[in-house]
C-alpha cells in the first residue's frame, strides 16, 4: 500500500484518501457499509467538514469503533471563535471522538494569524493545547491566498484543488507545499465530476507522491473502482496518457468546476449545474438531461438580473452571467434538434 505522509505532521496514511462530501447524497445504510469497507481495504484518511450535512454523523456511525486506526479531518466554515468552538463541538460528537487528527479552516476569505481581528486561529491554537485537534490546516481555492498561506508558516496541510485541468500556477502550489514542508491534500480530483476516467486520474495522481488525493465515494462501485486501481498498481501509460491529453484539449480554459461556493443565487438559479450544463451534454450521453425538469432549471437563469452577487464568491472569477447565457444559448440549441452534442 502506497502512503503520504503530510509535510511536518506525524501522519503516514494511505494514499487513497476517502473524500467524504458525497457521503450525504447516500443512503445511510450504504454509506455505513461502504465506509466499513473502505476500512477493511487500509482505507485510513478519511475528510469530512461540518458543512458536509450528515457525512462526520455517517462516519461516526461505521468508524467510532476502530477511531485508534483512523485519521479524520474536518473543517469549519466559520469566521468567528463562538463559531469555531460550535462546530468543533457538534464535529466532535457527530464523530463520536474526543479529538479530531486533522482540523482546517473551510475556505476562508483571508489568512487567519495568531491574534488578528477574526480570533479564529487562537482557538484553533487552544483546541490543540487541549487535545481537541492533533493538527492546524487550511483549504482553499484561490492560488495567491494559498501561496500567502502556506508562506505564513501558519498551517501543517493545504487542501487545494488539483487534477490534471489545473494550470502551470496550479502545479507551484505543489512544489511550494513540499519547499515549506506543508501537507498536499488534493481535492475536486475528478474536477466536480467531469473527468469521466477515474483510471487516468487516479494515475495521475500517482505520479504526484507528496500528493493526497481525497476520493469523492459516493457508491460502492466508486469505491471498488479506486481500491482495484491500487491493488492492480495503476500507473501512467500511453493510453492513459492519450485520455489526459483529450480532456485537456476539450476542458481547457475557463470553466465552471461545479464548487457552488457561489451559491445561492438570490433569484433560485441553479448556477453549479447550469454553468456546466454545455459540459454535460457533451461529455456524457444527452438524453438524461433534456427531461422537463432539466428545461425549467435552464430556464430560471433567465431571471439572472446580473446583480453581481455570485462573483465575488467564485473562486475562479468566472464571469457567471456570461457562462450562463452562453449555456442556455447551447441548451436550446441541443433541445431543438439543431446541434448534437454528445459522441460515443
Ligand atoms: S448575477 Fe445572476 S446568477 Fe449571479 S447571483 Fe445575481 S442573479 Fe444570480
Ligand atoms: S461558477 Fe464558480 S463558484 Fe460557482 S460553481 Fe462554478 S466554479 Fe464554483
Amino acid at each position: 500500500m502506497e502512503s503520504v505522509k503530510l509535510g511536518k505532521t506525524d501522519l503516514i496514511v494511505n494514499k487513497l484518501g476517502f473524500g467524504a462530501l458525497p457521503l450525504q447524497r447516500a443512503e445511510e445504510k450504504d454509506a455505513i457499509s461502504f465506509l466499513k469497507k473502505a476500512y477493511n481495504n487500509k482505507i485510513n484518511f478519511y475528510d469530512t467538514a461540518r458543512a458536509y450535512s450528515n457525512s462526520e454523523e455517517r462516519i461516526g456511525k461505521a468508524l467510532s469503533n476502530v477511531r485508534e486506526d483512523i485519521y479524520i479531518a474536518s473543517k469549519t466554515k466559520s469566521l468567528e471563535p463562538e463559531g469555531v468552538w460550535k462546530d468543533l463541538e457538534t464535529s466532535l460528537k457527530n464523530l463520536k471522538t474526543d479529538y479530531l487528527d486533522l482540523y482546517q479552516f473551510h475556505n476562508p476569505p483571508f489568512c487567519p494569524k495568531p491574534n488578528d481581528e477574526h480570533g479564529i486561529y487562537d482557538v484553533f491554537l487552544e483546541a490543540k493545547e487541549e487535545g481537541l485537534i492533533n493538527h492546524i490546516g487550511i483549504t482553499t481555492h484561490k492560488n495567491a491566498l494559498a501561496i500567502k498561506e502556506i508562506k505564513s508558516g501558519l498551517f501543517e496541510t493545504m487542501q487545494y484543488p488539483f487534477s490534471y485541468l489545473s494550470e502551470e500556477k496550479d502545479f507551484k502550489i505543489i512544489n511550494l507545499c513540499k519547499e515549506k514542508n506543508v501537507g498536499f491534500i488534493a481535492m475536486k480530483a475528478m474536477s466536480g465530476g467531469l473527468l469521466k476516467e477515474s483510471k487516468a486520474v487516479y494515475a495521475f495522481m500517482e505520479e504526484y507522491p507528496t500528493v493526497l488525493p481525497i476520493w469523492g465515494i459516493q457508491k460502492e462501485s466508486e469505491l471498488d473502482e479506486f481500491l482495484t486501481y491500487q491493488k492492480n498498481n495503476v500507473k501512467l501509460n500511453k493510453e492513459l496518457k492519450e485520455v489526459i491529453n483529450e480532456d485537456k484539449e476539450e476542458l481547457s480554459g475557463e470553466f465552471c468546476r461545479g464548487c457552488a461556493y457561489c451559491q445561492p443565487c438570490p433569484n433560485g438559479i441553479n448556477i453549479n449545474m447550469c454553468a456546466r450544463m454545455s459540459l454535460w451534454i457533451r461529455r456524457f450521453p444527452t438524453e438524461p438531461y433534456l427531461t422537463p425538469e432539466y428545461q425549467e432549471m435552464m430556464e430560471k437563469t433567465l431571471d439572472c438580473e446580473e446583480c453581481g452577487e455570485c462573483l465575488s464568491k467564485c473562486p475562479y472569477e468566472l464571469n457567471i452571467p456570461k457562462l450562463l447565457r452562453e449555456n442556455y444559448e447551447d441548451y436550446q440549441n441541443v433541445l431543438s434538434g439543431k446541434i448534437n452534442t454528445y459522441k460515443e
